[in-house]
This record gives structure tokens, sequence and C-alpha cells, in this order.
């Protein structure tokens, strides 16, 4: 089914990796920028994410030996040192996500540069080193920023979905991986409810909201592909969302032959096996 398909390593049949973009209040920030600090509502909706959902998604991680990976704006890093610091302390991976959450849409490239610079700066100083992976915010990513990430040596961007497999995009600088999500398993289209940024989903309970990111597992699994679920703590980390997320893990874990790693390991696998790999040119 695949045109270039990928071996896991260990004989395992497929590689899955629980990605979660911690936006926070940062996207309210963003949304509102002359009055967001009178906005409590969709503040406290966002701060959900670092305050109560991580915690509880660290404990399920920690309970089911899962290393996995995070994504954060430098501002949301700057004000949650204590979400990074956990994060960190159980051996997880933090990706670059842009400074506050900005839409490079709405201004400059030259303002994208000095803010994903800014962002940069903030993940060295408090995880000690510069991000091998980015996601962009609302995978709105761009031609110059694919080739930023190339100038800064990143391993992978995880923004752009023009295949089920990582795959490997190339630009006049250089090269660079893709780890691809698309919509089907983005938290967003079932449980979204965001009136401030024009994003009024209907919400799905939470078997109904999570069971479709389950389906595209089975199908990987049976071809030996390739689960990244896109999650935000704030809207899969709540209370019930999360206990079904708990039971279909188990579920799947207890079938055995799953590759679960952080996405910088993945992406380190298919870039040292990835003779196969498909190639995408960008610009
Ligand atoms: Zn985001």
């Amino acid at each position: 089914m695949f045109l270039h398909p990928i071996e896991w390593p260990d004989d395992k049949k497929c590689a899955a990796t629980i990605t979660f973009d911690i936006d926070a209040d940062s996207l309210i920030r963003d949304a509102c920028r002359d009055d967001a600090e009178l906005r409590l509502q969709p503040i406290s909706m966002g701060r959900y994410g670092p305050t109560v959902a991580v915690p509880r998604i660290l404990e399920t991680y920690r309970r089911l030996d899962l290393t996995q990976t995070f994504f954060m704006p430098g501002w949301v890093m700057e004000n949650y040192p204590d979400t990074v610091e956990a994060i960190l302390k159980d051996g997880h991976e933090i990706g670059h996500h842009s400074w506050r959450h900005e839409d490079p849409m709405g201004h400059s490239d030259e303002q994208e540069a000095e803010l994903f610079e800014r962002a940069l700066e903030v993940h060295v100083r408090m995880t000690g080193r510069k991000p091998r992976g980015y996601r962009a915010p609302v995978y709105s990513i761009t031609p110059a920023m694919v080739d930023r990430l190339i100038e800064h040596e990143f391993l992978y961007d995880s923004s752009m979905m023009a295949d089920d497999l990582p795959y490997r995009l190339k630009t006049t600088k250089g090269e660079i991986l893709e780890m691809p999500p698309h919509w089907g398993t983005d938290d967003w289209p079932p449980f979204a409810h965001f009136a401030e940024i024009n994003y009024l989903m209907q919400v799905r309970g939470p078997s109904a909201g999570i069971g479709p990111f389950f389906e595209e597992f089975d199908v990987m699994y049976e071809f030996g592909g390739f689960w990244m679920p896109v999650l935000h703590p704030f809207l899969t980390g709540r209370l019930a969302r999360w206990h079904e997320m708990e039971k279909k893990l188990e579920g799947i874990l207890a079938k055995g032959g799953v590759w679960f790693a952080p996405l910088e390991k993945i992406a380190n696998h298919v870039q040292s096996n990835g003779g196969t790999l498909r190639e995408e040119a960008i610009g």
C-alpha cells in the first residue's frame, strides 16, 4: 500500500508517537492582542493544558513507560517553567512551536525570523540544547521557514501533509525530513470550540472524538506505517477524553509490535535508513 515503505527497528510492525502541542493561553494572547488580559474564559481554557492536563498525561506515560514529544511556543515555555521541567525530567522531547503561536501569514518573514530566533534562545536556555524538530502554528509553514530550519540544522519539520510516511523535503538550501501530520489524527476537528479564533466545531463525546484516531492506527499497524496524533492538552487532556485515550493506548500496547518513541528518535531512524524515502521539492 506504500510507494516507499520504511522498515522499523526490532521487527516492529509500525512506528507511533503521540505529539502534544502545548499552546496554553498563547492562542488568545495572540488572537486578541489589545485586550486578551480581560478574556478570562479563553485564558482559563488554555491554562488548563499545562497546569491540569500535562501532569495527568505525564503520569500516564510513566505508568505505560512511554517517552513522547511535546511542541511548545517559546512564550509558553517562559510562562510555564514547571511544565518544561516536568517534561524534561521524564525524558520527553520538546520541539519548537513558534514564539507565541503567531501565524506567519500575518507578518513579514523578517519578523518571523526574529520570533523564531527568540523562541530558539528560550529552548537553549531552558532545555540546554537546540530543538531538532519544528511544527508551525496551525501548520502554517512557509518556504522561507523550511529554508530557515535547514540553515539551523533541524532534523525534521512536522507541518505538511504530502504523504502517510515520513518523506524528504528538498529546497535550494538543502534538505530536511517531513514527519507528516493530517487532520484525521488532529483533535481540533472533534473537540475545539473557541469563539475568539472563529473555530466553533460541534464538540464530540470522548469515544466519538477519540475513536477515529485509533481507526487510523489500525490501518497503519496493518500496513507497517507511521501513526502520529496531533493533540492539545487543553482539548484531549480533559478527564473523560484522556481516560478514553488511556484505555485505547493500553489496548494497542497489549497487541505488541508497535514502536512508540519520541518523534526525534523516529526521524533519526528514518534518516539513517531512508534510502527509499520519497522526495518532495519546495520552492
Ligand atoms: Zn499549536
